[in-house]
């Protein structure tokens, strides 16, 4: 099992041993640590800490999450699965197109903070849209993260069938709840009865090739972004009809890890 998104904060051995109790092997985790990962010692750093499954850090783009000055990509990039601003919307799309150009693996989060996003749930498919059309001048390896809603979905097979090559992940919570169900803080927020039906089908049709836990620990409804729900809740997916078991694997398993070395990093996972 490889999750390609969670936050192992200040903690990594005592998040990676839920991890690895949950029957996940690999995790990719982001960048927003205190202090951030954000250059070549920092991650370096990081990478001595202990661990309890194979856990592969993600770089921030930019220095201290800020979005105003690229790392240093050069450097970086041999010691991590890919690049990712999560948490925060990379607003300047100059960056977006240098790092892009680059060829390494770019996990972008498009929604806007919180707050915004509860009332303005759109924001996330105008973010994709956005990005899509720096991806089709400058080509690159893009990632989409946590996609929650249904015209996110609907761009992005657009885009797919274009031939435009892009991939894109969604959580467990996206395709459990509604925000009539939970009243819960998670971001992006949780979407409606036609989002979770909507990311339902997008994972059917192969428009969402991963499911990642987007695990953030903090006090949180038990079910929300964990990942001791993330088997089981994607499981429930094969019980449910909506995806056979094989191409669950191919959700948690076979398109992670050409997602990942899509940007170049080598897994040499055997199987
Ligand atoms: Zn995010």
């Amino acid at each position: 099992m490889i999750d390609l998104h969670c936050h192992l904060r200040n903690n990594i051995p005592g998040h990676t041993k839920i991890a690895a109790d949950s029957g996940i092997d690999v995790v990719l985790y982001m960048a927003n640590s205190t202090p951030p990962l954000d250059s070549l010692r920092r991650i370096k750093n990081s990478l001595k800490k202990k661990r309890y499954c194979r856990a592969i850090p993600v770089s921030a783009i930019t220095k201290d999450l800020a979005g105003k000055e690229l790392v240093e990509i050069n450097k970086i990039k041999p010691y991590v699965a890919g690049f990712s601003d999560d948490g925060k919307y990379l607003e300047n799309l100059n960056l977006l197109k240098e790092i892009l150009k680059k060829g390494v693996l770019v996990l972008a989060h498009c929604s806007p903070p919180y707050e915004i996003g509860l009332k303005r749930p759109d924001l996330e498919t105008k973010f994709v849209k956005r990005y899509l059309g720096v991806l089709k001048k400058v080509g690159g390896k893009l990632h989409i993260q946590h996609v929650s809603k249904k015209e996110t979905v609907e761009l992005i097979r657009k885009a797919k069938r274009q031939g435009i090559k892009i991939t894109c992940e969604t959580c467990p919570h996206y395709f459990t709840y509604t925000k009539e169900d939970l009243d819960t803080k998670v971001n992006p927020p949780l979407g409606t009865k036609a989002d979770v039906l909507a990311i339902k089908e997008g994972l059917k049709d192969g428009t969402i090739d991963a499911i990642s836990s987007d695990y953030a620990p903090r006090p949180r409804i038990t079910g929300i972004a964990g990942f001791k729900s993330f088997i089981p809740l994607s499981y429930g997916l094969v019980l449910e009809g909506v995806l056979s078991k094989k191409q669950l694997k191919e959700k948690l398993f076979t398109n992670p890890r050409r997602i990942i070395e899509s940007g170049g990093y080598k897994l040499n996972i055997k199987y």
